[in-house]
């Protein structure tokens, strides 16, 4: 590779790393791919596709190659693990977006369907490649790559996305570590074939006193199943199906049979978040920043939306069109998001574990929630990530009295014939949704190669709640960077000038 101050170095073909080098690739920028294994992980890992993950890589152009290796699980049920008594169901179908369903699919399929839109891409992972040293300066980073025969090569770099996982070396090296709760809480999990009474319309989580057991449908009669155990001990032989079996015959009111064995495992997860997202030209992405328990399934899709916020930042200034402080607002944006993660994790795992009167405490609350649709609708939203918002981002400017605010995630407006993610997979960049025709050549010559111009003919006025003559600045990751209700080329300017500090007009 050579040297140039703007090439980019991806550490990690996971999920986030891929996510990453493609929203990259699409917005036009060359980047290196490495991963330490020399082939893709068959675990099966992180198995729920949340909403807001889901609306990011349509953008990518990948929900129908993840949707037929998938299943659509419509909602999550809360049981008595002793008599199998259904406590609360919360129905994931009312959601703000349109995927209103959990997406349950093996990560090494995920993993898979990008690494396939990678290679559309021109993007060549270079696998059985490590990263074993890195230092950075303040025009660039120095890398050491090492292959599995132990051949050094050394390379400099503009920028690095470090997605290399929960033992990130890209962290270590850039000098920051996690902080946060190392109490590690113990799973047995199981990737099986399940005989059950059960529809696979649901994501069942069984409360019982000796602790938690979760059910997760995935196609077929394959299931991915977890328990909360004791810790097993260091060293412990992985768990064997009739432990498996046995713990199921407890705490899943004795009505799962499970057979085929795939992977069996114990899972130590601690609770933890780096300071910083953005350590000068080192950028941490996914469990590289941020590790959390299992409960709710949020590890993969968090680190999907980092990839999918930091990507078009980092394209903009790896190109010299925008200036590098716009990476600030991946930190402030994405930080928060995580620090919430963690939370809710460790307090759904927590609560999970409960036990005496705790586990009263618990069991009414998730009858509250699974009955009153207030509660219910917090709750969901929270689960498939469609609440994450950046209302107080530096970058979310309001003009006038719109009701959709700057930072929130754009809503599909009502009447146009294509969804925003559709027009999003189709225009890498940004899109300009305008509703007054006035000055519509003007904003087209402003926005220039940045992204496209959508003529709205007053559907943003019903949809977004302005008068008329109003325009939304949609960022590729999907949320409204500007809202304005009058359409002036000159609010445009300033916004790609000012707030995004972008060298006004063209990609490339
Ligand atoms: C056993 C287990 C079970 C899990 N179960 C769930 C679950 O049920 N639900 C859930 O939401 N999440 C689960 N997770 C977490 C989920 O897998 C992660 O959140 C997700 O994989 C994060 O993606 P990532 O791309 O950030 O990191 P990873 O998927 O870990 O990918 C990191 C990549 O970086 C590569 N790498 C590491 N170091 C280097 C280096 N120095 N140089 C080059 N390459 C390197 C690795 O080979 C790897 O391919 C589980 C994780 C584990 C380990």
């Amino acid at each position: 590779m050579n040297t140039p101050a703007d090439s980019i170095l991806v550490v990690g073909a996971g999920p986030v790393g891929l996510t990453a080098a493609c929203q990259l690739a699409r917005l036009g920028v060359a980047v290196r791919v490495v991963d330490a294994l020399a082939e893709p992980t068959t675990e099966s890992r992180a198995v729920s596709i949340h909403a807001r993950s889901m609306e990011m890589l349509a953008a990518l152009g990948v929900m129908p190659r993840l949707e037929e290796r998938a299943r659509r699980i419509p909602a999550l049920e809360m049981i008595d693990g002793r008599t199998g008594t259904v406590r609360a169901r919360l129905d994931i179908g009312g959601v703000p977006s349109r995927h209103p369903y959990i997406l349950d699919i093996p990560q090494p399929d995920t993993e898979a369907v990008l690494a396939e839109r990678a290679t559309e891409l021109g993007i060549v992972v270079e696998r059985g490649v490590r990263l074993t040293a890195l230092t950075q300066d303040g025009d660039g980073v120095d890398v050491t790559l090492t292959s599995r025969d132990g051949d050094e090569t050394t390379a400099r770099v503009g920028w690095v996305v470090g997605a290399d996982g929960g033992h990130s070396s890209v962290r270590s090296f850039a000098g920051v570590k996690l902080e946060g709760g190392f109490r590690g809480q113990h799973f047995a999990m199981a990737d099986i074939d399940v005989d059950t009474s059960w529809a696979p319309d649901a994501i069942r989580m069984f409360t019982h006193h000796d602790g938690m057991g979760i059910l997760f449908p995935l196609a077929g009669k394959r299931a991915r199943i977890m328990f909360m155990v004791d810790d097993p001990g260091t060293g412990a032989p992985d768990p064997t199906l009739a432990q498996i079996q046995a713990l199921a015959d407890t705490r899943m009111s004795g009505d799962v049979t499970m057979s085929n064995p795939r992977w069996l495992t114990w899972f130590e997860v601690h609770h933890a978040q780096v300071p910083q997202y953005r350590l000068g030209r080192v950028l941490l992405a996914g469990d590289a920043a941020h590790i959390h328990s299992p409960a709710g399934a949020q590890g993969m899709n968090t680190g999907i939306q980092d990839a999918a916020n930091l990507g078009w930042k980092l394209a903009l200034v790896a190109q010299g069109r925008a200036d590098a402080a716009l990476l600030d607002s991946y930190h402030d944006e994405r930080h928060p998001v995580g620090a919430m993660v963690v939370k809710s994790t460790t307090t759904l795992t927590d609560i999970g574990a409960a036990t005496g009167p705790k586990a009263h405490l618990r069991d009414a609350a998730f009858f509250l929630v699974g009955h009153l649709s207030r509660f219910a609708g917090v709750a969901a939203d929270t689960l498939t990530e469609t609440s994450v918002a950046y209302r107080d981002s530096t970058l979310s400017v309001h003009h006038g009295r719109a009701a959709v605010k700057a930072g929130e995630h754009a809503p599909d407006p009502d009447g146009l014939p294509v969804a925003i993610e559709d027009l999003l997979a189709t225009t890498p960049g940004f899109l300009l949704v305008v509703d007054g025709p006035e000055h519509e050549a003007e904003l087209r010559k402003t926005l220039g190669d940045l992204g496209s111009v959508v003529a709205a003919d007053g559907v943003l006025a019903r949809t977004y709640g302005w008068p008329i003559d109003g325009m939304a600045l949609i960022r590729p990751d999907g949320y409204l960077g500007l809202v304005a209700d009058s359409a002036h080329p000159d609010v445009l300017r300033d916004y790609l000038s000012r707030t995004l500090r972008i060298a006004v007009p063209s990609w490339s």
